[in-house]
């Protein structure tokens, strides 16, 4: 099947199940948010579809392809940390084209990129900064920018507006909202805040306790969640 497929994924961390029998199927171009209270294993679930951890068992597919094995950039997948992790001592061009160099993509192809990611991200002016000379919102776009870069098919988000203001959070937001709607990559974005959850998803993913809870829309969520577990992160009146 086309698009990202979780079959039974698990994992542990020595004796701690942290990641229990995960199965999902996501079509190329949604946008999933994972939400949950801290700790029930978002950031881990999406650090092994990146290929950050390994998985104990179960499998994970791309396009019908077994990719446990494959590094991130292998599996063509990008991603956003909620701290922005830039280089701190490279510019916002360079932080933008450090994964096409390591691509070993020629210079004029890593050029053109660069200048249409910063473009599309409203960085054009600021290329030959440093990040501490940017606000915390021009921070996380350079951080999208470089993870978008080497145009992966799926970008993964962890939290990536909380280190942000309020006003900031909502226009950030927007724009990858707008991002999403001009890529059309597949996203997959975690976050606590159920705001977020329901503006940004076409679907929601709950998790508690390393299990999937549920998995639907926005509205199905909302009005038939399937448990006081749901409703109650949802906010639904059940
Ligand atoms: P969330 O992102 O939902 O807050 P995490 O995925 O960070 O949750 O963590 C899920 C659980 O896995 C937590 O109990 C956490 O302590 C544990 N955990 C995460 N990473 C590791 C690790 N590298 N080693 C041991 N335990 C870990
Ligand atoms: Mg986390």
């Amino acid at each position: 099947m086309a698009g990202l497929t979780l079959e039974r994924v698990n994992k542990r961390f020595g004796s701690t199940q942290v990641i229990d029998d995960v199965s999902m199927q996501i079509d190329n171009g949604e946008f999933i948010v994972f939400v949950g209270p801290s700790g029930c294993g978002k950031s881990t679930l999406l650090r092994l579809i990146a290929g950050l951890e390994s998985i104990t068992h179960g499998d994970l597919m791309i396009d019908d392809q077994r990719v446990n094995n494959l590094t991130p950039p292998e599996r063509g997948i990008g991603m956003v940390f909620q701290s922005y992790a830039l280089y701190p001592h490279m510019s916002v061009y360079d932080n933008i084209a450090f994964g096409l160099k390591l691509a070993k993509q020629e210079k004029q192809t890593v050029d053109e990129r660069v200048r249409h990611t910063a473009k599309l991200l409203q960085l054009d002016g600021l290329l030959e900064r440093l990040p501490k000379a940017l606000s915390g919102g021009q921070r996380q776009r350079v951080a999208i920018g470089r993870a978008m870069a080497r145009e992966p098919k799926i970008l993964l988000f962890d939290e990536p507006l909380s280190n942000l203001d309020a006003a900031l959070r909502v226009q950030t937001r927007n724009e990858i909202a707008r991002l999403h709607e001009r890529l059309g990559s597949t996203m997959i974005y975690v976050t606590h805040d159920q705001v977020e959850a329901m503006t940004l998803a076409d679907r929601i993913v709950v998790l508690n306790a390393g299990h999937v809870e549920q998995i639907g829309t926005p509205r199905e969520l909302y009005e038939r969640p399937a448990s006081r577990f749901v409703a109650g992160f949802i906010g639904s009146p059940k």
